[in-house]
């Protein structure tokens, strides 16, 4: 992301956010409540437009609308607070949805992959179940899957564990945590420090639609170098 800004009607939600990320890269998110974070993830997808600046993902600069953007899209996987998943589907069909309609898979090759993928986050026994028969977290692993079933080039998580009951975060974040020792792109938006300290390459703190600091983990923890990051890190941890 480049130079990108973006409004809400008066209110500047993101400025000048300038971010690169490496492949293989995790990068966790933090900061307050209403800084931008949910934004800056979607505005990497294009969920949200921008009004000045750019995103390149690949090399490819995202455009506005139109069918390459949703080719580029499609390599974006986005996991969201609140699952997502289509609730009169079954759990295998949530997952070979996707690469059937848009990689154009046959139905064999998009279920042979998808109980591929249920079985890494350890689901695999409920393909024929629907969402509502599993419980959060399982649920939520769904939902990874679902994402992981596309390809990506990079992952977005938004907040994936906190609708969970805490029983069943471990099991969503010890997914991540693989996720990102395979050597995934990652970005994550997370109030989880023990992730940020397990997996993250860096840490990015947002204040305020910008990006205040960004550190790995070490130097964000034992030495945060804004006042805003001090203070935040004060009230979590
Ligand atoms: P975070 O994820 O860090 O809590 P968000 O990116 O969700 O922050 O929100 C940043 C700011 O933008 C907040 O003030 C929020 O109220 C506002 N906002 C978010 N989405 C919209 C929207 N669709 N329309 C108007 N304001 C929005
Ligand atoms: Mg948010």
């Amino acid at each position: 992301m480049s130079g990108v800004d973006k409004w809400f009607g008066e209110l500047h939600v993101l400025q000048d956010i300038d971010l690169s990320i490496d492949r293989g890269e995790v990068v966790v998110v933090i900061g307050p409540s209403g800084s931008g974070k949910s934004t800056l993830c979607r505005t990497i997808n294009r969920l949200e437009s921008i009004e000045n600046g750019e995103i390149t993902i690949d090399g490819q600069r995202l455009p506005a609308e139109g069918k390459e953007l949703a080719k580029l899209r499609a390599d974006v996987g986005m996991v969201f607070q609140s699952f997502n998943l289509f609730a009169h589907k079954t759990v295998l069909e949530n997952v070979t949805m996707g690469p059937i309609k848009v990689r154009k898979q046959s139905k064999a090759d998009a279920e042979k992959r998808a109980r591929e993928l249920l079985d890494r986050v350890g689901v695999g026994a409920q393909a024929d179940k629907v969402p509502a028969q599993l419980s959060g977290g399982q649920q939520q692993r769904v939902a990874i899957a679902r994402a992981l079933a596309m390809d990506p080039k990079v992952m977005l998580f938004d907040e994936p564990t906190s609708a969970l009951d805490p029983e069943m975060i471990n099991e969503v974040l010890e997914v991540m945590v693989g996720l990102a020792r395979d050597g995934m792109t990652m970005v994550v938006v997370t109030h989880e420090m023990g992730f940020a300290r397990r997996a993250a390459n860096r840490v990015v703190f947002m204040d305020g639609g910008r990006i205040v600091e960004s550190a790995t983990p070490e130097e964000f923890f034992t030495n945060p170098s804004s006042d805003r990051a001090k203070d935040f890190l004060s009230k979590i941890l």
